[in-house]
């Protein structure tokens, strides 16, 4: 039976990459901060576990939980997308420490957790953006989610270079304009679809895209 890990799945994507991978027939370790995201999660039949990724000891709580497990892929989804900002718009130090904690020191704070739980022929997939990409860029909005997600990427291609090596194949992944909380009613694709593609794409991952930057399509997205 495959093993799955959905790092942040109360709602939204995280929560439909759990409800798809039971559907499938995985058994899915899923984690969430409020006790609604943990009733969620359960009520589809995932191990559900809490996880805060603003709380160190949280974190760190999870490692321990994970202790023994191996996973073929873990799914890491978290994050928040913070003030909409328009043009060159200063963030709050607030803001600025709640978008970085989430998006990019929640990864690199999860991530040596999860290590032992991957060995060769696992898969690491991080929900990027392609907001997040440099070379792509033809707009400002929200200049503090995609600096956090051009960090989380540079992020992801140091887990690639460490867990390359092991035969563990890490993407980051762009999930299009997805109709969530965070991408709102009038996005592109419903999350069922998005995820659908997500979960393709990571079926069909080979070592040969270790540290590669790819929409939900398959296609590249330049860094
Ligand atoms: P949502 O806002 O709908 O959901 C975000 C998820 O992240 C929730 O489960 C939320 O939990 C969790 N989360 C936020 N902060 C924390 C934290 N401190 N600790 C643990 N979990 C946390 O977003 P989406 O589902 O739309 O997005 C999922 C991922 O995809 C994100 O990384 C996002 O940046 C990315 N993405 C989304 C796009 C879109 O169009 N929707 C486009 C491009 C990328 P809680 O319920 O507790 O807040």
């Amino acid at each position: 039976m495959m093993q799955v890990l959905v790092i942040g799945a109360s709602r939204g994507l995280g929560l439909e990459f759990a409800r798809q991978f039971r559907t499938a027939g995985a058994r899915v370790v899923a984690t969430a901060r409020s006790e609604a995201g943990l009733s969620a999660l359960r009520a589809l039949g995932c191990e559900a576990l809490p996880l805060d990724l603003l709380d160190a000891a949280s974190v760190a709580g999870l490692g321990w939980r994970l202790d023994g497990e191996r996973f073929d892929a873990v799914v890491l989804n978290a994050g928040v997308y913070g003030p909409r900002t328009q043009g060159l718009e200063s963030p709050t130090q607030d803001d600025f420490d709640t978008v970085m904690r989430t998006n990019v020191l929640g990864p690199m704070r999860v991530l040596p957790q999860i290590e032992a739980t991957l060995a060769a022929g696992a898969k690491l997939m991080v929900l990027s953006s392609m907001m997040g990409s440099i070379g792509q860029r033809s707009s400002t909005t929200g200049w503090l989610y995609r600096a956090s997600k051009a960090a989380v990427n540079s992020v992801l291609r140091d887990a690639a270079l460490t867990l390359g090596p092991r035969g563990i194949t890490c993407v980051a992944v762009h999930p299009g304009w997805v109709q969530t909380d965070m991408g709102g009613p009038n996005a592109s694709l419903p999350p069922e679809r998005s995820v659908a593609d997500l979960r393709r794409l990571l079926a069909r991952l080979t070592p040969d895209d270790n540290g590669h930057f790819l929409n939900h399509d398959g296609s590249p997205i330049a860094w």
